[in-house]
């Protein structure tokens, strides 16, 4: 079994600016629930010429804290991870008082079309672009955006190269696992994302909910190897006759709580849309929560 180390102990508090270490502080919002944990993390990149990550829901009262804990500073930045609306609509009535420009990565291919396919949702709008590899900075700091789509086709990490430290949003967090949510949520992109961080020598990640990650490189692998094994079980309830994705969730997520059901159920569906992808599975047509699924004939499947 994947060995996930979940880091829960999360000191903080409500509306205060904490300093996470010379260039980094936080600010939690109070938007706590089953996917946000205790709230979304705001970040403050910089000293006296900040950038904020992730300014948070439209939550009036976080974003006069932020405000009033950071008069005398100029925010010159608002960085997006990604288009979930417990990330950014603060962000509105931030640049409104400040001025400061929005950054992130551009409509999402989030929204179905009739026919099927996926077209962009523009409900989010930077004012500037960013993608893998674009840098932004300030004073005594670098932000490098590292496009990673899986729990959102839109999701950007940013790299602190100063600490060696990457703001990891929705991607990977310490807490739980990410959402994967058919359509804008692509497993097999996911997985990549993953494959990408492996690669990368950060020493800390910081996630938009929950705790530092201190030990990122075998962390994310024990989240590869969750997947995979998750993979793994689905194929087997196929061989052993399931059809139904609530079939499915009922063997693969025992003693599951009633809230979470639907969420399990868009997980098992990223990963059915994943293995009839790689041909491993078939279901008659396009991928849906309904479809019955079964092992592709002559599959090399374990
Ligand atoms: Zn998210």
């Amino acid at each position: 079994m994947a060995d996930i180390r979940f880091y829960r102990d999360f000191a903080f508090q409500y509306g205060v600016l904490e300093t996470v270490s010379p260039l980094i502080r936080r600010m939690v919002a109070r938007n706590p629930g089953l996917f946000t944990g205790h709230g979304t993390t705001t970040y403050i990149v910089g000293q006296g010429r900040v950038a904020l990550i992730d300014p948070g829901p439209a939550l009036h009262s976080h974003v006069e804290a932020l405000l009033h804990s950071l008069r005398g500073e100029t925010i010159t930045q608002i960085l997006i991870t990604h288009s979930h609306a417990d990330h950014w609509p603060a962000a509105a009535e931030i640049q409104r008082a400040t001025g400061a420009r929005i950054y992130g990565f551009g409509p999402r291919r989030s929204k179905q079309g009739a026919s099927g396919e996926e077209i962009p949702d523009y409900s989010f709008l930077p004012d500037q672009t960013l993608r893998d590899g674009d840098v932004l900075e300030g004073p005594g700091w670098h932000l490098a955006a590292v496009h990673t789509p899986g729990h959102a086709s839109d999701h950007l990490c940013f790299s602190l190269a100063e600490e060696r430290v990457l703001f990891s949003g929705d991607h990977v967090m310490g807490w739980s696992t990410s959402v994967i949510m058919p359509p804008d949520g692509n497993l097999g992109d996911y997985m990549l994302s993953l494959e990408k961080l492996v690669h990368r020598n950060d020493a800390t990640y910081l996630p938009a909910h929950g705790p530092a990650i201190l030990d990122p490189k075998p962390h994310v692998h024990a989240f590869i190897e969750h997947r995979k094994e998750r993979s793994a079980a689905i194929l087997r309830r196929l061989r052993e006759g399931d059809a139904a994705i609530p079939e499915i969730v009922k063997a693969v997520y025992v003693g599951l709580s009633p809230g979470l059901r639907w969420a399990a159920a868009q997980s098992v569906l990223a990963h059915l849309i994943e293995l009839v992808r790689l041909e491993q599975v078939e279901c008659g047509g396009p991928p849906t929560t309904d479809r019955r699924y079964r092992l592709r004939h002559g599959s090399r499947s374990q």
